[in-house]
């Protein structure tokens, strides 16, 4: 288990290469017309034809055997408590668990399962410092948790909001999971953390477990937070109504998660689509929470939206990828010279029925991962989560 991965250190050269298909994580693009990619030091600096770019030196060479390279996924709404064990299912190792399922970088949604979570503004303020911390030093088997994401209380002012993000906190909780559950004090809030660089989002929806409130459309129209967390709901939804509102009233972030109501998300994805604004889904499992871990939570959000959504596989994959990276200022998620070299790759799983990877997952089956790589950093080869891939990549060689 390797449970305080190390980052990339000393020179490295990776080339992956043969691969099948090249999934971009861009909407605008979402397959690249190459076979060949090289990272140096844990950043992309090649993609292309194997004969056209410079694969000399490798430190490790990847044949990825006509299989397909997409971004590393990432998944925007996670809560996070202490390394790679949560109190909420009393489960270990579920960071781990979920890198066999192809997330590379995780978004913390608030550290709420914390036991004992204090509520008082230097408590609260002092766990998020302690949070943003100890997931940065620490990563499980490699994975990016960026966490550190304070649940605002109605005593907090403005000076709170500069002192985080002095030391180092850039995202808030969920809004409406704290004291602040009314627009205007979310408004006000939620400026002062966008005026010191801080992202936020907010609990949409009926309560997700008893002690959480119910956030509607005026609150969440009213908050303006970066991303609407969980639009789908967090388990209780809105109202189509309401849904249509609030697609219509902002153009924030649209996040579908996979412990929410899978039809609402069925219902933004195609409101959103209706709009011209697929750049605005974003994907996350909210968990851990009553519903448990979901290791393969990501890649079963994909398989819905694209089979039952009637999304091309290869774009159903930037919700999950690029349109993340790009709406939380992320450097990964993008298959783009400079971006950090996190790529999932994959397979149409055995047996299944599609004549390949995308066509599989348009009828609702999940790939099979063949291995993960963080920063140019192999993490894991055949997945023990996913069904088998058909095929899988080989290491073969470097030095
Ligand atoms: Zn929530």
């Amino acid at each position: 288990m390797a449970h305080d991965a190390p980052q990339a250190s000393g020179p490295s050269k990776l080339v992956i290469r043969n691969i099948g298909l090249l999934l971009s994580g861009a909407l605008e693009k979402p397959i690249l017309d190459a076979d060949t990619i090289v990272a140096e030091n844990g950043k992309i600096t090649a993609i292309g034809r194997a004969k056209d770019v410079d694969t000399e030196g490798a430190t490790t060479i990847v044949d990825a055997a006509g299989t397909t390279v997409a971004p590393g996924l990432i998944d925007s709404h996670v809560h996070p408590v202490a390394g790679d064990w949560t109190p909420r299912q009393n489960q270990s190792n579920w960071i781990d668990s979920y890198l066999h399922g192809g997330v590379t970088t995780m978004i913390s949604a608030g550290e709420v399962h914390m036991p004992g979570r204090p509520r008082d503004v230097v408590g609260l303020k002092a766990m998020a410092i302690f949070a943003q911390r100890a997931f940065w030093t620490l990563r499980p088997g490699g994975v990016k948790v960026h966490a550190g994401a304070p649940v605002i209380e109605c005593e907090m002012v403005e000076d709170d909001f500069k002192e985080l993000a002095a030391a180092g906190v850039k995202l808030l909780g969920e809004v409406g999971l704290g004291g602040v559950k009314d627009g205007p004090t979310a408004r006000k809030m939620v400026g002062w953390a966008r005026k010191y660089g801080i992202q936020s989002t907010i609990h949409t929806g009926g309560p997700s477990i008893p002690g959480s409130g119910l956030i509607d459309k005026d609150v969440v129209l009213e908050a303006d937070t970066d991303v609407v967390g969980h639009i789908n709901g967090g388990h209780t939804a809105l109202p189509d109504d309401q849904i249509r509102c609030i697609c219509e009233g902002c153009k924030r972030g649209l996040e579908l998660v996979h412990n929410g109501n899978e039809r609402s998300a069925l219902f933004t994805l195609r409101t959103a689509r209706e709009m011209g604004d697929l750049n605005r889904i974003i994907l996350g499992t909210d968990a851990p929470a009553g519903s448990g871990v979901q290791p393969l939570g990501i890649l079963r959000m994909v398989s819905m939206l694209s089979s039952l959504g009637e999304v091309p596989a290869e774009l159903a994959f930037c919700f999950a990828t690029g349109n993340t990276a790009r709406m939380r200022a992320l450097d990964c998620g993008l298959i783009e010279i400079g971006r950090s070299a996190d790529f999932v790759i994959m397979d149409k799983a055995q047996h299944s029925p599609g004549k390949n990877i995308l066509e599989s997952v348009q009828l609702g089956d999940l790939p099979g991962i063949g291995m993960t790589i963080i920063d140019g950093i192999i993490r894991t080869q055949r997945s023990r989560n996913t069904p088998p891939a058909g095929k899988v990549p080989e290491i073969v060689g470097g030095h």
